[in-house]
């Protein structure tokens, strides 16, 4: 209590003080203040929340007993409360904002364990809240953590990085090969939506959501078959999976139905010769078409290899993808709504591989509004991405945390 108490009183000197240094340093033309400063855990991972009168920007560092960090916010003025929280997930004591003589404001974090930056990202102000600096860290090994921090890292983070790989598994245990493969790229923009937006974008920040998630349970490595805007043949596509012997395939997309505003929700797709329904149909030819765009290649011949690899197919690679499919359409039904008869079948090209449990994903309708705003924004892309990654814990026989 008394110690709380003092805590407090310390805060408040230091407001003072902040504020004081602020004013002075009024060269600035818009003193960037910190607002608030929060400390909570996130699905598994220790957030901290950096709030400011602007999006924030920040260095993150070693502290100089390399047994914690440190986060420099530069020339700030602290206008804010202590934190409710000081201490929690693997953070042992959130230190108090200190003044450097920069006008920057220094931040200890006492770390539990190593840890390193899972993600870092800007949200926006919404719902009261001010411009945010989110920072979710991680358990890392030593070396990890000497690696990540061998020089300031500044945040947020640019794009998704993978600073280090999973932790180790147990002694015997192989971890599964997941294909992610963000549909479309390049030349190929996929669907389009209502405001103009592509569809190769969001399937690509989707797979990327996925690969993260996935590989920070450390149960899976990941490939993407496409990691930038870049034009990949269908085949080419399949053949990575084969030739890396991937124990799941899932192409990601998103539709679009021309004038129809109304439909939306989530599909999932197996492979079959015949497909389920018309309209089906017309969206295998949609998704096949993709290679044409590129260089006008017809598709006959394409399709009768397609033909021939689907002979091949073995009885447990289409069983295990129908499983798959089933369980990806129940985990999106958790989170998003689906289309009516949300599994179907045709015959979708990127789907061939004979020995590779394969799926497809439509994660909903460019041309629906709800869906576009639910497909672009970064909570929505979340929250989709967690769905996936439940259904292949689950397809894997993992009960997720
Ligand atoms: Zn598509």
């Amino acid at each position: 209590m008394v110690r709380g108490i003092s805590i407090k009183l310390l805060f408040l000197l230091i407001l003072t003080v902040a504020s004081g240094f602020g004013a002075a340093a009024s060269a600035w033309a818009e003193p960037f203040r910190l607002t608030r400063l929060q400390l909570g855990l996130n699905a598994g991972l220790t957030r901290l929340v950096v709030e400011a009168s602007a999006p924030p920007q920040a260095e993150l560092a070693a502290s100089a007993d390399g047994l914690g960090l440190q986060l420099t916010l530069p020339a700030t003025r602290w206008a804010a409360p202590a934190p409710d929280v000081t201490a929690g997930g693997l953070v042992a004591a959130l230190g108090l904002p200190l003044l450097a003589p920069d006008g920057s404001l220094n931040i200890a974090i006492d770390l539990i364990e190593p840890a390193v930056v899972e993600r870092a990202f800007h949200l926006g102000p919404q719902a009261g809240r001010g411009h945010r600096l989110v920072i979710d860290l991680r358990p890392a090994d030593p070396n990890a953590f000497a690696a990540a921090f061998a020089a300031p890292v500044h945040l947020p983070l640019d794009t998704a990085v993978d600073i280090a790989p999973p932790p180790p598994l147990a002694a015997g245990e192989r971890r599964r090969l997941i294909v992610l493969d963000p549909g479309h790229g390049g030349q190929d923009p996929g669907a389009i939506s209502a405001s103009g937006r592509y569809e190769k974008e969001i399937t690509l920040n989707v797979a990327r959501a996925v690969a993260q998630k996935l590989r920070a349970t450390g149960r899976y490595r990941v490939l993407l078959t496409r990691e930038s805007d870049k034009f990949i043949r269908l085949n080419e596509r399949v053949s990575l999976a084969r030739k890396r012997e991937a124990d799941l395939f899932l192409s990601i997309h998103a539709d679009s139905l021309g004038g129809d505003r109304a439909t939306r929700g989530a599909s999932v797709y197996t492979r079959a010769e015949a497909a389920s329904d018309t309209e089906t149909e017309a969206l295998a030819l949609r998704e096949n078409r993709a290679d044409q765009i590129a260089d006008g290649t017809s598709t006959t011949e394409v399709d009768d290899v397609v033909s021939i690899l689907l002979d091949l197919a073995s009885r447990d690679t289409a069983r295990l993808s129908s499983r798959f499919a089933g369980l990806l359409t129940a985990s999106m039904g958790e989170t998003t709504p689906l289309r009516r008869n949300a599994l179907r079948a045709a015959n979708f090209r990127v789907l061939s591989a004979p020995d590779v449990p394969s799926a497809l994903l439509e994660l909903g309708y460019l041309s629906n509004p709800a869906d576009e705003a639910l497909l672009f924004s970064e909570a929505g892309r979340d929250r989709l991405a967690a769905a996936v990654v439940a259904a292949i814990d689950r397809f894997f026989g993992v009960e997720a945390r």
